[in-house]
């Protein structure tokens, strides 16, 4: 049971909208204070980073040398660490379903 850090109540396990996404917190009953715990707000942050995607972007492969690649948009580099040297990315190919899936590792 969490207690609230203000007054020492017990704090209630919520559901509800907060900046348009539905996110778990505890809240006090007497003074209202809301906290997120480190999974709620892990959480809210996946799904508010989800929220800056869009659902689809269409993109044409670039030419690089012999090889091919492809340009990611700006939001996606910032969710995704793409900018990390530590960030590398896993292809795989599924010619029948005419896929090419990214996974970042
Ligand atoms: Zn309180």
């Amino acid at each position: 049971m969490k207690k609230c850090h203000k007054c020492g109540k017990p704090m209630k396990l919520i559901v509800e909208p907060y900046e348009g996404i539905v996110s778990e917190a505890y809240r006090c009953p007497k003074c209202k204070t809301t906290i997120f715990t480190e999974d709620q707000a892990l959480a809210f942050g996946k799904q508010y980073q989800q929220k800056l995607l869009k659902e689809k972007y269409a993109k044409h492969p670039i030419k690089i040398g012999h090889s091919y690649g492809m340009i990611f948009p700006r939001d996606l580099v910032r969710v995704f660490n793409l900018d990390s040297k530590d960030t590398k990315l896993n292809i795989r190919a599924d010619r029948a379903k005419n896929k090419i899936e990214i996974t970042v590792i």
